[in-house]
């Protein structure tokens, strides 16, 4: 596909692939570069597979409530593993949907890493191994942010998630600390169903909690993750490339 664009866009995130949909709409030769997901982090580990555990949760909770507005219902059980599993289905259909969107609209859409060579030349390390160069009159950078290691917390997919972690999780954790009390943060504390009597989830503290690591290393018992959201890229899933595989 080496060639001449009007526009490339690097990155396929909300940012990236509206900006590629309208520079093509309006006529301009446009070409896209996504390294891992079209949707990017929003579509696939964000906004969407964070609503669906959201909704999970929330009709969990409708349910236990059911008994004060005179509704009989017996004590509901959570296949999690079900609910994990509607989450990534979720986000995979919507990752579809840009692909079909880019494709109408005639954008070249490359999977694979793109870096500057030149001012307006630019190198793209294919899925496949094979490498692409392109020429573009306009680059939009769309490329997102990195979430953030804490020292004290660095992650390990096991006992200290990141947010990519914690939606790939297979098992629902008897306890769980969310380190960050922003919009993310509170809803991972807000959406975590909980299933079996004795299970808790902590409100989200405000800062990083050295404490919390030392404690759990010094526990017999199994070890509770603390789920940090909104932190670097896990390592799981990262090279990954489809949805499911990332969470198989
Ligand atoms: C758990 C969670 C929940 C969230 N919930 C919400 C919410 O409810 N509402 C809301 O508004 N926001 C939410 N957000 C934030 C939202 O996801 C981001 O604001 C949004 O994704 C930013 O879009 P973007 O296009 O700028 O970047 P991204 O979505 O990060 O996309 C950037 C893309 O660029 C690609 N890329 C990076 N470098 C390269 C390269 N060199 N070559 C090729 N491709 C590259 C990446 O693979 C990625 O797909 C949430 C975030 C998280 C983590």
């Amino acid at each position: 596909m080496a060639g001449e664009f009007d526009v490339l866009v690097i990155g396929g995130g909300p940012g990236g692939y509206v900006a590629a949909l309208r520079a093509a709409q309006l006529g301009l030769r446009t070409a896209l570069v996504e390294r891992e997901h079209l949707g990017g982090i929003c579509l696939n580990w964000g906004c969407i597979p964070t609503k669906s555990l959201l909704h999970a949760a929330d009709t969990l909770r409708r349910i236990r409530g059911a008994d004060a507005l005179g509704i009989a219902v017996a004590e509901p059980s959570v296949d999690f593993v079900r609910v994990m599993d509607r989450s990534r289905a979720v986000a995979q259909r919507l990752n579809r949907g840009v692909a079909h969107l880019l494709r109408k609209a005639g954008v070249a859409v490359l999977e694979g890493h793109a870096a500057f060579e030149a001012d307006r030349a630019v190198r793209v390390r294919l899925a496949d191994g094979n490498e692409e160069r392109l020429q573009a009159r306009h680059t939009i950078i769309a490329t997102g942010a990195r979430a953030k290691t804490l020292a004290q917390l660095p992650f390990d997919g096991e006992r200290v998630w990141s947010y990519r972690d914690a939606l790939c999780a297979r098992e629902l954790p008897r306890s769980l600390i969310v380190v960050g009390a922003g919009a993310i943060g509170m809803e991972f504390a807000a959406s975590t169903p909980r299933s079996e009597p004795g299970s808790r989830s902590s409100r989200p503290s405000r800062g990083c909690c050295p404490a919390v690591t030392p404690k759990c290393r010094s526990s017999s018992a199994r070890p509770s993750p603390a789920t940090v959201s909104n932190c670097a890229p896990a390592r799981a899933c990262e090279e990954q490339k489809s949805i499911r595989q990332a969470c198989g």
